[in-house]
C-alpha cells in the first residue's frame, strides 16, 4: 500500500516557518512583507481564492491587501493599476487573479508586473530565470510539489538527487507542467513532458519513477498507469458527477501500485498558497537586501 504524502501538514510547518521569517523580517526593517492581490470581475471561484490567500497572508503576519477592480475595468486601467503596485516600496508580492475578464490580456498584465514582486512567477523574466538555473521566483504549485517530493524522499531515508531517475510529467501549462519540468531537470531527473498530443500515455506513464499529473481531467491516470514504487504527485482538482472534489488521479487505485501518492483535496493545493507565502517573504527580503 503506497503511503500518503500529507500536504495539510507538511503547509502548516511551512506556514510556521514562514511567520517566523515574517517576524524577523519585521524586527529588521520594522515593517511586515506587504503582498497585494488583485481581482477583477466577480467569478465566485476566484474571489474565493483571493480570500484564502489573504486570510493565509495575514494568519503568518504578511500585510495584505486585497484590491476588487470592477468587471468594467479596462486593459489600460488594470495596467495602470498594476504600475501604482510597482511602485509602492511596502509592496513586495504583486498578485493579479487569474482569469481575467474578456477584453483584458493577461500576458500584457503579467508583463507589466515587476519580476521582483512577481510572487506567482509567471513573469517571463521569472520563467526563463528557471530555465537557465538562475535565481528568480519560481510558480508556486510545482515549488509545492517539489517540497512535497522532498518530503517524502527524506521520509523513506532517500537522498534529493533524481539522478537516474526518469520524471513523466502531464501537462504542459506554464504555471505548472512546463516549470515542474525545471525543477525536476535541475534535481538531474530525466524528463519527459507528456501532454493531449502524446501517443500511449499510459504506457509511457508506466516507465515513470515520479509522476506528476497536471492535466484536470478526473481519475484520469488509473493503477495500469503507474510503475510499482513510482511516486504520484497529483495536481489536478476537478468534481466527480457527485460534485466530490477529486484529483487527476484515481487515488484508491494507485495507492495499490505506486510507493507514495499525494491526495486531493489535502496534497498540492495546500501547499500552493503555503509556497506563496513563502515566494512573498523571499520577494520581500531580497528587496530589501
Ligand atoms: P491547463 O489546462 O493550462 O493545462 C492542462 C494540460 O494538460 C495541457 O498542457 C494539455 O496539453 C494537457 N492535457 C489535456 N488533456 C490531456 C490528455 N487527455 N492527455 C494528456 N494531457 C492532456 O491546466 P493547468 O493550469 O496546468 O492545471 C492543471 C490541473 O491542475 C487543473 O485541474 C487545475 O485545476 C489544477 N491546478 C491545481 C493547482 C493546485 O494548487 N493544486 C494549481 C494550479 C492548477
Amino acid at each position: 500500500m503506497a503511503r500518503i504524502i500529507d500536504g495539510k501538514a507538511l503547509a502548516s510547518k511551512l506556514r510556521e516557518r514562514v511567520a517566523t521569517g515574517v517576524a524577523e523580517f519585521h524586527a529588521l526593517t520594522g515593517r511586515a512583507p506587504g503582498l497585494d492581490v488583485v481581482l477583477v470581475g466577480d467569478d465566485p471561484a476566484s474571489a474565493v481564492y483571493t480570500r484564502n490567500k489573504e486570510k493565509a497572508a495575514a494568519e503568518v503576519g504578511i500585510r495584505g491587501a486585497l484590491h476588487r477592480l470592477p468587471t468594467t475595468t479596462t486593459e489600460a486601467e488594470l495596467l495602470e493599476f498594476v504600475q501604482r503596485l510597482n511602485a509602492d516600496p511596502a509592496i513586495d508580492g504583486i498578485l493579479v487573479q487569474l482569469p481575467l475578464p474578456n477584453g483584458i490580456d493577461p500576458n500584457r498584465v503579467t508583463d507589466a508586473i515587476d519580476p521582483s514582486k512577481d510572487v506567482d512567477g509567471f513573469h517571463p523574466v521569472n520563467a526563463g530565470m528557471l530555465c537557465v538555473g538562475r535565481e528568480g521566483l519560481v510558480p508556486c504549485t510545482p515549488r509545492g510539489c517539489m517540497a512535497l517530493l522532498d518530503a517524502h524522499l527524506a521520509a523513506i531515508g532517500a537522498g534529493p538527487d533524481l539522478g537516474g531517475k526518469h520524471a513523466v510529467v502531464i501537462g504542459r501549462s506554464n504555471i505548472v507542467g512546463k516549470p515542474m519540468a525545471q525543477l525536476l531537470l535541475a534535481r538531474n531527473a530525466t524528463v519527459t513532458v507528456a501532454h493531449s498530443r502524446t501517443r500511449d500515455l499510459p504506457a509511457l506513464c508506466r516507465t515513470a519513477d515520479v509522476l506528476v499529473a497536471a492535466v484536470g481531467r478526473p481519475k484520469m491516470v488509473g493503477a495500469d498507469w503507474i510503475k510499482p514504487g513510482a511516486i504520484v504527485l497529483d495536481v489536478g482538482i476537478n468534481r466527480t458527477a457527485e460534485g466530490k472534489l477529486c484529483g487527476d488521479v484515481d487515488t484508491e487505485a494507485a495507492m495499490t501500485v505506486a510507493g507514495a501518492v499525494t491526495p486531493v483535496p489535502g496534497g498540492v493545493g495546500p501547499m500552493t498558497i503555503a509556497m506563496l507565502l513563502e515566494n512573498t517573504l523571499t520577494a520581500a527580503s531580497r528587496r530589501v537586501g
